[in-house]
């Protein structure tokens, strides 16, 4: 089946008791097991759920994986990941990362003895430096957030295959439409579904795909032993929100193209950051490795200071100032202060993220109204 197919019908089977189309929300904790240990396959929630398992497959389908499982969060699904490591263990992460999983990273793990390097990814080559025989795990975000730099995928797990270190990509940015880790042989991919996956700004999930069958039985049990399990309500919402992540993807990223072409020739701007243009750092990367640009960017003023980005990001009407990204509404977003902030300034400053930088999220409207309100907010 190809994606567009695989989209509206991946792990919707009709409910076998009355028919209905679609998957139902089975609102319980336990089933009725008709002797001890004979089930349906189905004994306690936290580990089993006819709507997870639906939303499981339709998951495992869009990244073309075998197994997929769902999480509570984006970031119960990186706590995850990081589970299966021990104390001792090195992880090799981008330093240009989600602020979330920086902020777990080394203010949760790190005391329990995990030792975490943050570098440059840009160049693939430069992660051979950190590897050495405690090296577990490479984390890695591509796009970036917020700066949208590009790390090849097939380069680095190329890197990590023979040494038997485990790459997780975060592919929160790109969503399965747009690119695919594993078919560029990273061994797990990680999603916030909260975002396009989900689509609608209505739900809160997360997810891990993999092949491995022994990888995802560590990671069930994981899952399973630590309880970071979603609801029903709000897996139907992820896979109700998964129906028309194709559509919606290409509105994204026509829109993306078109804001960002609009803001790289207003005279206020100093530089936009979105990977789809063709002078951009690692676009050739970015071209093999995506099927689409999408609808995240960044960009700066000429005018540097924090009051005037203060003022663009307090006068859009249109773009909503808020948190979060791949709704179909348009976000506008201050890293520095909001999403980022977790990061200390030195770092943030030292990777590239200024003050003064604003992040947009390009929703599905019409573009020309996303467009006249930039340009009167910029002014
Ligand atoms: C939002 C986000 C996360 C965390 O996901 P939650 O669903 O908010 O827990 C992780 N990585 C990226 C890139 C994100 O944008």
């Amino acid at each position: 089946m190809r994606l567009n197919t695989k989209i509206i019908h991946a792990g919707a089977e009709p409910d076998p008791s009355t028919g209905a189309i679609m998957t139902p929300i089975y609102q319980t904790s336990t089933y009725v097991q008709e002797a001890p240990g004979k089930n349906k396959g189905y004994e306690y929630a936290r580990s089993q759920n006819p709507t997870r398992t639906a939303l499981e497959t339709a998951l495992a389908a869009l990244e073309n994986a075998k197994f997929g499982l769902s999480f509570s969060s984006g970031v119960a699904a990186t706590d995850a990941v990081i589970k299966l490591l021990s104390p001792g263990d090195e992880v090799i992460a981008s330093n240009d990362l989600y602020g979330g999983s920086y902020r777990m990273f080394s203010k949760i793990f790190q005391k329990f003895g995990i030792k975490f390097h943050y570098i440059n990814m840009h160049d693939a080559s430069h992660v051979s430096d950190y590897i050495n025989e405690n090296t577990k795990l490479i984390w890695l975000e591509t796009p970036t957030n917020p700066l949208m730099n590009i790390t090849d995928i097939e380069a680095v797990t190329a890197i990590a295959k023979p040494h038997n270190i485990l790459v997780c990509v975060d592919n929160t940015f790109a969503s399965p439409y747009l690119q695919n880790p594993l078919d560029l042989g990273a061994d797990i991919v990680m999603h916030s579904a909260t975002k396009y996956l989900g689509g609608h700004s209505d739900v809160i999930h997360g997810c891990l795909m993999m092949n491995d069958q022994e990888l995802r039985d560590k990671l069930f049990f994981i899952q399973k032993s630590c309880g970071a399990v979603p609801g029903p309500q709000d897996c139907f919402l992820v896979l109700r929100g998964i129906k028309t992540l194709h559509v919606r993807m290409q509105r994204h990223c026509e829109n993306g193209e078109k804001v960002a072409q609009f803001l790289r020739n207003h005279p206020k701007v100093e530089r936009v950051y979105w990977c789809g243009f063709e002078d951009s750092p690692n676009f050739e990367i970015a071209r093999k490795q995506m099927r689409g640009f999408g609808g995240m960017m960044s960009f700066t003023l000429k005018d540097d200071s924090i009051e005037t980005a203060t003022k663009v990001l307090s006068s859009t009407k249109v773009f909503a100032l808020a948190e979060s990204l791949g709704g179909i509404e348009s976000l506008i977003n201050h890293p520095a202060s909001m999403t980022h902030a977790s990061i200390p300034q030195e770092e943030r400053i030292k990777n590239g993220l200024s003050d003064s930088l604003i992040r947009l999220s390009v929703g599905i409207e019409d573009a020309e109204d996303l467009i006249e309100d930039l340009n009167q907010a910029i002014g």
